[in-house]
């Protein structure tokens, strides 16, 4: 992701801030151009372009309690004055619940996260409201705050819709969940890309010519999936998951298995983003003992050539782990990626950006 700064005194900001911290700037995103904006007291902002200029007012769920901080056109009147992330929200969590506000919200900027990286990579983020192959999601509450199995909401994909237990935007119940489920890397941000990585498999890759490709990499998705989770979760992962496998729970299933590596591609990416935005250059001097082409040219979200954006990728990820345990953290890249893996991401490459296998 790149760095923003602020409309109004260039200091950088977050990408979830609603005001500069330097100057008190109230401000916004601008998602059609990816700019963060500082709002005129009637908090709208206008920008000016080559032929035209446009006005931008923020969105409803921003107007409201600062739950977004998107934008949208003031003539964009199609969609009850949400952005392109909030329109999105098919249920959201029962606010009258204490704690309920915290929680979606905290899910809310994870997914403008994922909304920001699809729209740098040019995928349809429209609403199931507006095309019925679209996505929507469910922010759903357990019923029972003990999380019992019965009646726990699950996390998961059904034709286009995503549901996510708010649970997930609770640090004690997502750790505690990573310690049962023995996932060392279990964000709310993973889930959101994981999630979407079985929409898209609906879209890009089911009813295209990549169908036969995919089956060859990740297996033939039509062996039953229930059965297939089931004994997952009965007799544990393959033990030699790591060979073919970015995450055990990839190996339970093909559909699994596309979904966590396109998951994985999209945080390799966004942290390439990030780390080149930042002047962040690793010296890849040895990745299989080659010499690589590793400058990259471009933005990551522009680089077409995989071998780039990977021979940039490895040695920042130690260098990542190396930062974070320098300062008492785990380390932020619990991964190690063989051989088989890095081809599936190369597919997932390929498929994202239409390239020929
Ligand atoms: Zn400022
Ligand atoms: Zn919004
Ligand atoms: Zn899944």
């Amino acid at each position: 992701m790149k760095i923003f700064a602020c409309g109004n005194c260039e200091n950088p900001v977050y990408f979830e801030n609603t005001a500069c911290m330097s100057c008190g700037a109230t401000l916004g995103f601008v998602p059609d151009t990816a700019r963060m904006v500082s709002l005129d007291d009637d908090g709208s902002a206008t920008l000016i372009g080559a032929d035209a200029s446009t006005r931008y007012v923020k969105c409803r769920h921003h107007a409201r309690d600062d739950g977004c901080n998107w934008m949208i056109r003031h003539d964009d009147i199609d969609h009850d004055g949400y952005c392109i992330s909030c329109r999105l929200n098919h249920t959201i969590p029962d606010l009258d619940v204490p704690g309920h506000r915290a929680l979606w919200h905290r899910l809310e900027a994870e997914k403008r996260r994922l909304v920001y990286a699809c729209l740098q990579l040019g995928l349809d983020v429209s609403p199931k409201e507006v095309r019925e192959d679209g996505l929507a999601f469910d922010f759903l509450a357990d019923p029972d705050p003990s999380f019992s199995e019965r009646g726990r909401v699950l996390t998961g994909h059904d034709a286009g819709l995503i549901t996510i237990n708010i649970a997930e935007a609770d640090p004690a119940a997502r750790i505690r969940m990573r310690e049962e489920m023995d996932e060392p890397y279990r964000t709310i941000l993973g889930h959101f890309r994981h999630e979407s990585g079985h929409f898209y498999w609906d879209r890009l890759v089911a009813p295209t010519a990549w169908l036969d490709n995919c089956r060859q990499l990740f297996g033939d998705e039509r062996q039953d999936y229930g059965e297939a989770l089931e004994a997952h979760y009965t007799n544990g992962p393959r033990p030699d998951w790591r060979d073919h496998h970015i995450s055990s729970y990839a190996a339970s299933h093909p559909w699994e298995d596309w979904a966590e590596s396109w998951s994985h591609y999209l945080l390799m990416l966004d942290t390439l983003d990030t780390a080149w935005h930042f002047g962040v250059q690793t010296s890849p001097r040895r990745v299989d003992s080659e010499l690589l082409e590793s400058d990259l040219q471009r933005p990551p979200y522009r680089e077409n050539d995989f071998d780039r954006l990977m021979a940039q990728w490895m040695p920042l990820t130690v260098a990542l782990n190396c930062l974070n345990r320098s300062v008492g953290q785990e380390d932020a890249y619990p991964f190690a990626l063989a051989a088989p893996v890095i081809e599936k991401l190369r597919f997932v490459h390929r498929v994202v950006r239409g390239l020929p296998l």
